[in-house]
């Protein structure tokens, strides 16, 4: 049986494949075509694809072979769920071993938002540090601050958490309404959106979530607000965040995922008050590390006829 995986990971899966099953990696790395896929991946048993991957009915159908589809993330909108679970394939992700690295990156860009990092590092850069002064590129004090949480799963509450430490009043809203013996407030949506200093979204990206974050939704935020996604880019909708921006209305966007990724808007490239990153929420060694052998381990199980530890449906 072969397992295809479409990039080079950061881990030798091919030398923990047991007996009967074979590793093949794409040597391209980069992100395949769907017509590379079906080309390289015709004869495999499991697929491991990344979240720039399209995984839809017609690449589907084209694989008749795959059993499982093993995505390398949590987030599985880049999979046809429906389309898989009609010809009987297994969806499986990579929840969990990401959670603290995804959680710790939320928290790096509300501090460099609240700490006005990215304005003082091209200041000094530049040439503009005259010294120091009692005035000086004065940040917000996290202390007191209310977060808001958009989505309240495994990442979500990690923020929540995280802040807390650092003295903020931690909210949240999710599908499900409130958590038991959650460390934090649950309110409605429009009292999130009124009432944060800071909105941060942990939401999966799915129909109902897509544009949640919209020129309504943002009209309901709070003077000065500050908004931080490190979920996916189409939760928000980027032309409402830069126009809300340029009027002033929102005090700043710490991003990590965008609308339309790799393209950024324009609106945002060139913003002191936003702090941009190049989707790394869970960029650390030992997180990769562990959604590949979690990946893998999802592969081996189905093809073995086992139950996968991070079954999707
Ligand atoms: P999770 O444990 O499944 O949590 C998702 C949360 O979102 C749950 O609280 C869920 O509520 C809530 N939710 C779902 N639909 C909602 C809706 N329509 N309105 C409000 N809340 C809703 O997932 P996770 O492991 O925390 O991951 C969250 C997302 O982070 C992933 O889907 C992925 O897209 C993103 N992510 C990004 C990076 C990165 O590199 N930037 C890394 C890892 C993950 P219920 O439980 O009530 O359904």
């Amino acid at each position: 049986m072969k397992i295809f995986v479409t990039r080079r990971l950061p881990l030798d899966l091919a030398s923990l494949a047991p007996a009967g099953i074979e590793v093949v990696v794409d040597p391209r790395d980069r992100t395949l075509t769907q017509k590379e896929i079906v080309e390289a991946a015709r004869d495999a048993d499991a697929l491991l694809p990344q979240l720039t991957e399209t995984i839809d009915r017609a690449l589907l159908e084209r694989l008749p072979r795959v059993k499982v589809i093993a995505n390398y993330a949590v987030g599985v909108n880049n999979v046809d769920l429906a389309a898989a679970r009609e010809r009987g394939i297994v969806v499986c992700n990579t929840p969990g071993v990401l959670t603290d690295a995804t959680a710790d990156l939320a928290l790096t860009l509300i501090l460099a938002l609240a700490r006005r990092v990215r304005e003082g590092e091209r200041l000094l850069r530049s040439g503009g540090f005259a010294g120091w002064g009692p005035s000086f590129l004065l940040g917000r004090d996290l202390a007191g601050a209310t977060l808001g949480l958009f989505g309240f799963g495994r990442i979500g509450e990690a923020v929540g958490r995280r802040a807390c430490a650092f003295g903020m009043r931690v909210r949240y809203t999710r599908r499900s309404g409130p958590k038991p013996d959650a460390d934090a407030e649950h309110v409605a949506i429009d009292t999130l959106l009124r009432e944060s200093d800071v909105l941060s979204l942990h939401a999966p990206l799915t129909p109902e979530t897509r544009h949640a974050i919209d020129a309504a939704a943002i009209a309901k935020m709070k003077p000065g607000a500050l908004l931080v996604n490190t979920s996916r880019g189409p939760l928000v909708d980027e032309s409402a965040l830069v126009a809300a921006l340029e009027r002033g209305h929102l005090g700043g966007a710490g991003l990590d995922v965008y609308e339309r990724e790799p393209a950024v808007h324009p609106g945002l490239v060139g913003r002191d008050d936003v702090v941009l990153l190049p989707h790394v929420g869970s960029a650390t060694r030992g997180t990769r590390e562990a959604m590949a052998r979690l990946a893998f381990e999802n592969c081996v199980a189905v093809l073995l006829g086992k139950t996968p530890p991070a079954l999707v449906s």
